[in-house]
């Protein structure tokens, strides 16, 4: 295009130099001639000046001083033709009154010249546009000349040149030099033009493409890290960088949503801005918090006029701040900071929030990978806090557990169990634990032991009472004058308290205390003391039951043992009498007299049985140490089946052994074993009706010695066999209802057995007979 243009001015150079050549030829006087020849070349050389030139302003005003300096002329100007009129763009000489608006194409000289598309030389301007009814003093001029500067048939502006004196006339050598420079005028115009329009574009595009590379690079950034800081950082440099912006910071918002913190700055002298993590800036301030509350860019041009700016920079004019928003979530707040009013524009705004756009999916990826991580690491410590507390039915030792878990899952200095006593209305210190990373913290934490009267503790007593969760720190203002005093006593800034209840008790009080620093407890800081409270309340309990257990049964083994031996004596005594005076009496006695001394008979029966069992079975039990005496459980078996023997018979079973092949050596208390294994084939006797069929059987398995009882008798149900091995209990079911007995003899099966490190069991059915067995365990030692 520029070299069409070039072109195009040669060629015109070339006519025009014919023309005035032409001319030349036509006048006689040589002083003319040589005038002219040098005007020529003056022409000439302004035609090839004017393609130096690609700034609008400067051009025109060149071809009008060219004008001038070519005609001699007094004065000249030149108008523009643009949007369908022609403006005046250049001028010199004209008295300060004339009018110069711009003309629609018919008016004037100019308008004339260039409706027209040819030059118009005047003698007297005034004269003409009188006729033409135009008011001379609008424009008072004499002699001049108008050519219409014309490239490709389009008119793109006029050139004009005047006398404001009367008297001078234009020579046509002077109106042809006007017209030779008026083509190459119009060609530097239009060249101008495109080359201004092509600078435009091209600035235009490149801006584009610069765009486009920083949020291309943004989004590879984006999907490529999570480094927040890495992210941000390039943001706010690029921000700067296309604004041409001085300073410029990234704030985030606290996890409350309440406060703004400082996270990227670049362009600040280092604690420039007053707000950090520790310290976060409330919403309040500066156009940043206005932009947090308003959620909308806030563009201020002149700082000094906004009510809301806090200076932090000197010299600073305009500042943006943009909200950085996802899903309608504040996330932060871009600010830029500059020196110039200008620096932020329509153009550059549009750039920065689709940059602060990018930048706050940055921001809400981290944040949810931080949130997920930290869940995740909760869950964890809970877990492990968890297992930890249930995996001891020590109270002692659970208590101090449990203190620990609350301080390394809160990471707070230390942490406190209390028991509440509501009768008295206090709390009693129960276990204390301070961090190992906080070994110097400040805090005088109570002994174990202290006790609380909570008509001195409001906030204690409150969530004792109400069984409500609470978070006290010595900065809140509506803290009450004795929890202030509570937390100084214990030298702590935060505490929070937390309730352990099973419902509907309330067992005690879990405090998490901070000495180190302030500290706001969390939602979720609070949620996750809840759920270790709840596991500890639980455990708190399950170790309290069982103390009493252990208490109840301790205090149970005692009673049986002085009722047993208390009881044996009298009862023997007893007993005795009874047969004495049985035999003394007994020709005396009636029919009935008999039944009622086998009635007493019976019942004394029952009552040495269940004294002798009770006190084997106390026996067994509170022997501690097992003897171990090597025996062998095949000779035992046949031992134990030839006493029942007796008794089968009086029932007429069958009872048989199967046979064995030789001994079964093990290890134990004889005695124990004996009385374990009588009591099953006892059992099976008493428990299958006359005639009925028994089978013991005992036989060396791969690592075990296996003895078993089966009997063809009643049976168990199966809903009843759960609890057979346990004290006291009786199966009875139709059939066995009236047969005496303890309810201890399996129990002490079982006792016995385990004690050997082998196990019991049973398979039978209602009325499908039964099998009763044991295991026991190998000696190691030569079981060949
Ligand atoms: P008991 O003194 O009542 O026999 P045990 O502890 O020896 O006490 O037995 C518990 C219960 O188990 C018995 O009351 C009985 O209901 C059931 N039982 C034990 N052995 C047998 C068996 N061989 N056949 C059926 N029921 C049995």
């Amino acid at each position: 295009m520029v070299q069409l243009i070039l072109a195009g001015m040669l060629v015109v150079a070339f006519v025009g130099l014919a023309l005035i050549v032409v001319r030349v030829i036509q006048l006689p006087s040589l002083r003319s001639l040589e005038v002219d020849v040098a005007r020529l070349a003056a022409t000439r050389a302004a035609g090839v000046a004017l393609t130096a030139r690609h700034e609008l302003a400067t051009l025109v005003d060149l071809i009008m001083r060219q004008a001038i300096g070519l005609t001699g002329a007094e004065g000249g100007a030149v108008c523009l033709y643009e949007h369908n009129m022609l403006n005046l763009v250049a001028s010199h000489g004209l008295s300060p009154e004339t009018n110069v608006e711009p003309i629609t194409t018919s008016e004037g000289v100019a308008g004339q010249a260039a409706a027209l598309q040819r030059t118009i030389s005047l003698p007297d301007y005034a004269l003409w546009s009188d006729h033409r009814g135009i008011d001379p003093s609008s424009m008072p001029i004499h002699a001049t000349i108008a050519v219409p500067m014309i490239f490709s048939e389009e008119v793109v502006g006029v050139v004009v040149v005047f006398e404001v004196k009367t008297g001078r006339h234009y020579t046509d050598s002077e109106v042809a030099a006007l017209e030779l420079l008026a083509p190459q005028a119009a060609i530097a115009i239009v060249n101008a033009r495109v080359f201004n329009d092509f600078q435009a574009a091209k600035a235009t595009l490149t801006t584009q493409v610069e765009e486009l590379t920083m949020l291309q690079r943004v989004d590879q950034e984006l999907s490529a890290t999570l480094n927040l800081d890495s992210v941000l950082t390039l943001t706010v440099d690029w921000a700067l960088r296309r604004t041409g912006a001085r300073a410029g910071t990234i704030s985030i918002t606290t996890m409350d949503g309440a406060a703004l913190v400082p996270f990227t700055r670049l362009g600040y002298p280092s604690g420039a801005i007053p707000y950090t993590a520790e310290n976060p800036a409330p919403l309040t301030w500066g156009i940043a918090g206005r932009a947090a509350r308003t959620r909308q860019v806030e563009l201020v041009s002149d700082v000094s006029k906004d009510a809301d700016y806090v200076p932090v920079l000197p010299g600073v004019r305009a500042q943006i701040a943009v909200p950085m928003e996802v899903q309608r979530k504040l996330l932060g707040v871009l600010v830029l900071e500059s020196d110039r009013a200008e620096t932020f524009n329509v153009e550059n705004l549009d750039f920065i929030s689709r940059l602060s756009a990018r930048a706050a999916i940055a921001l809400d990826n981290a944040r949810l990978y931080r949130e997920s991580e930290r869940l995740a690491d909760d869950m964890a410590a809970l877990y492990a806090a968890g297992r930890a507390i249930s995996s001891t039915l020590d109270r002692e030792e659970l208590i101090s557990r449990a203190a620990q878990s609350m301080a390394t899952l809160l990471d707070v200095s230390s942490a406190l169990i209390a028991e509440y006593r509501p009768d008295q209305d206090e709390a009693i210190v129960l276990g204390v634990y301070r961090l190992g990373t906080a070994p110097n913290a400040s805090e005088t934490l109570p002994p174990v032991g202290t006790t609380w009267k909570l008509t001195a503790f409001p906030a204690l007593r409150e969530t004792l009472t109400r069984q409500q969760t609470r978070a006290l720190s010595a900065s809140e203002d509506a803290l009450s004058d004795q929890d202030r005093r509570w937390l100084e006593d214990l030298g702590v800034m935060a505490l929070a308290l937390v309730p352990l209840t099973v419902q509907p008790q309330t067992l005690g009080v879990l405090l998490a205390l901070e000495s180190r620093r302030e500290r706001l407890f969390t939602r979720d800081d609070l949620l996750l003391c809840e759920s270790l409270a709840g596991q500890v309340a639980v455990a708190l309990r399950q170790a309290r039951l069982y103390d009493e257990v252990r208490e109840l049964e301790s205090l149970k083994s005692e009673m049986i043992r002085m009722a047993s031996h208390d009881l044996r004596g009298p009862l023997g005594n007893l007993m005795g009498y009874l047969e004495v005076l049985v035999n003394q009496l007994g020709p005396t006695l009636n029919t009935a007299q008999h039944g009622y001394v086998e009635n007493i008979r019976y019942a004394t029966r029952a009552m040495k049985a269940l004294i002798d069992d009770l006190l084997s079975l106390e026996k067994i039990e509170s022997e501690h140490s097992m003897k171990g005496e090597t025996f062998d459980l095949a000779a035992l078996t046949v031992e134990v089946v030839e006493t029942q023997q007796a008794s089968a018979g009086l029932k007429s079973q069958s009872l048989s052994l199967e046979p064995t092949a030789g001994s079964l050596k093990a290890v134990g208390n004889v005695t124990q074993m004996r009385q374990a294994m009588t009591n099953l084939v006892y059992n099976a006797i008493k428990y299958t009706p006359n005639g009925g069929r028994i089978v013991v059987r005992v036989h060396d398995g791969d690592h075990r010695l296996q003895f078993e009882v089966e009997d063809n008798g009643y049976g168990i149900p199966l809903d009843r066999q759960a609890r057979l091995f346990q004290r006291f209990y009786r199966a009875k079911q139709p059939g066995t209802e009236d047969i005496p007995g303890t309810g201890l003899g399996l129990s002490l099966v079982k006792t016995v057995v385990t004690r050997h490190g082998g196990d019991v069991w049973v398979r039978s059915g209602d009325g499908a007979g039964s099998i009763f067995g044991f295991w026991l365990p190998k000696p190691i030692s030569d079981s060949s």
